[in-house]
């Protein structure tokens, strides 16, 4: 049912936080007749003080009335037409009210049916991202009790948590991805649903998880999602050559590089990083049981085919369409570890070549992090550091 609350100094939202282009491409939707609102995640962040990563639109406005209005308008996708709107280089997202599924649990293969404004808001998954927000009126729009769920800082699918967990499986994750960075307490009927349906994840297409788990990767509490996915058992469905190998000691190591990544301020989260930060402490163990422990130090080529044997088995055979761009980085980034700091502890890192190369970055970034927990990465960070500096002037 319909709630309009009219906002006030106990939910502010300033119209300054609210993206001038999106403020323009409502008034001008609304101007010739459609509704038209702030929806999703972006309100969400509005009520609670956050900057939003996106501005997302939602209208009674058909695609092609869209793309009528303005000239920088292009539609996309195949089954549900959404217009992106483009200013420089930002893109406006703005789609037509949409119908969902709502009443029964089989897995969604569509979700391409126009709707009206209440269907739009009930087929969203949580309440605190069902909320519309209509910058005119400076008035929440809220079919889904998503403020007071807001207000009581809780975490609830709308509609039945069972059927929308297997509508849906990705929802379990973005659950927990919430959980991570909002800090709410999960409903009791929505955790048990959650619970319960766990293994329904493996119906999931890999590219929407791994895409959410990109995503997710780039908002600076991958330490504590992948805590909470370990703690319900995703790591273990997911990635489970992942899950077997890093135990005790590798595992914590793991998770001592995530908080030092998630926690660096002059750069943002960067996906392949953290990626490495997981196969590091693998890496290390590998190179110590087939190598070291046989009186015997590996070579580049061969810790080059140990790289690329683990994110085949970790990444590759949960997910085959890994992008390979990103295979590539990551074992550049593993690797180069070995030139900055040699196994054989009486070398000194070299220069290399590869310096020059685009990606050295990433890798100086990842010699950084290591560089908290041993003198001798440190040393070694500084003076690539400083090589790096100089070869830039
Ligand atoms: P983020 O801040 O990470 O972008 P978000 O909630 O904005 O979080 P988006 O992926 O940008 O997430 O999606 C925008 C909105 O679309 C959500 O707020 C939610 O209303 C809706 N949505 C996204 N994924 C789903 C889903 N799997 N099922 C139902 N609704 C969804
Ligand atoms: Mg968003």
């Amino acid at each position: 049912m319909l709630s309009k609350i009219f906002l006030d100094s106990k939910h502010p939202i300033s119209e300054k936080s609210i993206d001038a282009d999106a403020l323009k491409v409502m008034h001008r939707l609304k101007r010739h007749g459609y509704s038209a609102y702030l929806v999703g995640g972006g309100v969400r962040d509005l009520l609670l003080n956050i900057a939003p990563k996106d501005f997302d639109i939602a209208t009674s406005a058909k695609p092609d009335e869209i793309k009528a209005l303005f000239r920088n308008c292009l539609l996309i996708g195949k089954r549900f037409r959404l217009a992106h709107i483009r200013f420089g280089s930002k893109v406006l997202e703005v789609s037509t009210f949409r119908s969902g599924q709502t009443k029964d649990s089989n897995l969604i293969t569509h979700d391409n049916e126009f709707g009206t404004e209440e269907e739009d808001a009930l087929r969203r998954d949580f309440t605190i991202n069902g909320l519309f927000y209509d910058p005119q009126e400076h008035a929440i729009i809220d079919y889904v009790k998503g403020l007071k769920d807001i207000e009581n800082r809780i975490l609830r699918t709308i509609g039945n948590p069972t059927m929308r967990f297997c509508q849906d499986p990705v929802r379990m994750i973005r659950l927990i991805k919430f959980q991570a960075r909002i800090d709410f307490s999960i409903e009791a009927e929505t955790k048990k649903a959650l619970i319960e349906n766990i293994d329904e994840i493996l119906k999931s297409s890999p590219d929407r998880i791994l895409g959410e788990l990109f995503k997710i990767l780039e908002t600076k509490v991958s330490s504590k999602f992948f805590k909470l996915m370990d703690e319900y058992g995703f790591t273990h469905l997911l990635f489970p050559q992942l899950s077997s190998s890093l135990d005790g000691d590798s595992k914590e190591l793991t998770h001592r590089f995530l908080e030092l990544a998630d926690g660096q301020e002059i750069h943002q989260p960067e996906k392949n990083i953290l990626l490495a930060c997981f196969l590091y402490p693998l890496l290390e163990k590998k190179i110590q049981s087939t190598y070291l422990d046989q009186d015997k130090v590996p070579h580049l080529g061969e810790i080059y085919s140990l790289t690329k044997e683990l994110i085949t088995d970790t990444l590759v055979t949960p997910f085959p369409r890994f992008p390979r761009w990103m295979r590539e980085t990551i074992a550049f980034i593993l690797n180069a570890q070995y030139r900055f700091t040699p196994l054989d502890p009486k070398k000194r890192g070299r220069k290399f070549k590869l310096m020059s190369h685009k990606k050295f970055p990433l890798a100086l970034r990842f010699l950084g992090l290591r560089s908290f927990m041993n003198d001798r990465c440190a040393q070694e960070y500084g003076r690539f550091r400083r090589i790096n500096n100089r070869s830039k002037l």
